[in-house]
């Protein structure tokens, strides 16, 4: 059985590199924890996405987030990613149902609307950088572009596509992303824009009918020789645990926690992958002991 992986490579004699990625399961595995609806899974599905293909350039424990904060009725979609090819994400409004456009796509760019992209660095010494640009369109991967592009200053082409089935299941996710390297000539620029734009096909269709993910790219890239440097598995993982929750629980304060017990119980949800914990009396009490005076 195929699984979700990230390919990293080289084409046109070393003069581009390319990242490729599957991620048709940890899309799915995103859509069934959120209960979305298809517009909100193409949405965080090519974010997350995204967000995978640029972490894989990131080093050790480093991680990076994406924050779409769009005026569109999702109301924003987050997405978190690291090196290990680990994904996690959600969007605001995870029911939001638009009309299909006139081409029958989803209508991802109204769903997400425009507003600002928020990319934030966490790098190994605990250290957080983020940059922020305008969107482009909302259809995602023109607004890594754009970010790509304003913010690093690297040129650079990408895909990000999102099949939902009619009974809501991701029939395929994928993306791509190439950048010519020092000493490309604009001949090789125009070779991977032509290459991008002859795709008659979605990659999200096209990763569905693959096979493998070499499949996919030997269609996508045509006629032009590829070379595969690396391969990492990917998968949706979110680090929230009980301890987790318990700190954040523990930060928000006495008073707060005090007003939990009343109700006997509390149950904490985790944004990123909607895991439920709960809290007993008993457990509930003991953190309040390990609170701080106020
Ligand atoms: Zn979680």
């Amino acid at each position: 059985m195929q699984h979700d992986e990230l390919l990293i490579g080289t084409m046109l004699e070393g003069k581009a590199r390319w990242v490729a990625v599957r991620t048709t399961d940890t899309v799915e595995e995103a859509r069934r924890r959120h209960g979305m609806s298809p517009v909100a899974t193409a949405a965080l599905g090519r974010l997350m996405t995204g967000t995978l293909i640029l972490a894989s350039s990131l080093k050790g424990d480093e991680s990076i987030t994406l924050r779409l904060l769009g005026d569109g009725p999702l109301q924003g979609v987050v997405a978190v990613g690291n090196a290990q090819g680990e994904v996690r994400g959600y969007v605001q409004e995870p029911l939001v149902d638009l009309p299909l456009k006139d081409s029958g796509k989803l209508d991802v760019g109204s769903a997400v609307g425009l507003g600002e992209l928020a990319v934030s660095r966490s790098l190994q010494n605990g250290e957080v950088y983020t940059g922020m640009v305008p969107m482009v369109s909302g259809e995602i991967a023109e607004d890594l572009v754009h970010y790509l592009l304003t913010s690093e200053q690297i040129p650079s082409a990408m895909l990000l596509g999102v099949l939902v089935e009619k009974d809501y299941h991701v029939a395929g996710a994928a993306g791509l992303l190439i950048q010519p390297l020092p000493g490309a000539t604009e001949g090789d620029i125009q070779a991977i824009e032509s290459l991008l734009g002859q795709l008659g096909v979605g990659i999200s269709e096209l990763v569905a009918q693959s096979q493998s993910i070499e499949e996919m790219l030997d269609q996508l890239m045509g006629q032009l020789p590829y070379h595969v440097l690396e391969r990492r598995m990917v998968e949706f993982s979110c680090n929230c645990s009980k301890e987790r929750l318990s700190d954040t629980l523990i930060s928000i304060g006495k008073k707060e926690i005090a007003n939990l017990i009343t109700d006997g119980k509390a149950e904490m949800v985790c944004h990123f992958c909607n895991e439920h914990y709960q809290f007993t009396l008993d457990e509930l009490e003991e953190l309040w002991g390990r609170c701080g005076m106020e």
